[in-house]
């Protein structure tokens, strides 16, 4: 389905938030993006980041059809870090973005969204 063609999704959970039918922690609020914090957090601070519009799967079709909406999810999401004081933390600066992409990697909502992870000392990938 072609992304203009999919603005909203009623059955779609973060369309129903981006909607105020589900409420959610809002942290941050622009014209094309939400942020809010995760349900299930999976460290000190858990933030997602989606763009407002619907139809953008995961984060590959994101970058394939409007990769300058892709690009300004990742500043987003940075902003979304500096605010919440993961970037310039005295003790330990750093975040990380995750972006689940397919059932394997354990996508449950295909509405694409940047994780935003960070607070606490993250175990470190292929280590
Ligand atoms: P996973 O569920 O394996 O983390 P996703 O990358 O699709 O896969 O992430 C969906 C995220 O949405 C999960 O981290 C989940 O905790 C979060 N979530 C589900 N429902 C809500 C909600 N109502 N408000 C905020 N976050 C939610």
């Amino acid at each position: 389905m072609k992304s203009v063609e999919a603005a909203y999704d009623d059955s779609c959970l973060f369309c129903r938030i981006v909607a105020g039918q589900i409420s959610a922690t809002v942290v941050r609020d622009s014209a094309d993006f939400l942020a809010f914090r995760d349900i299930a957090p999976q460290a000190p601070t858990h933030v997602l980041v989606i763009p407002k519009r619907h139809g953008y799967r995961d984060v590959a079709q994101l970058a394939a059809e409007n990769p300058d909406l892709a690009a300004r999810l990742l500043a987003e999401g940075a902003e979304v870090a500096r605010q919440e004081g993961l970037a310039d933390n005295e003790i330990r600066p750093g975040y990380r973005f995750v972006f689940n992409t397919g059932d394997a990697a354990g996508q449950t909502v295909y509405h694409v969204h940047l994780h935003v992870l960070g607070g606490d000392a993250l175990g470190h990938f292929g280590r």
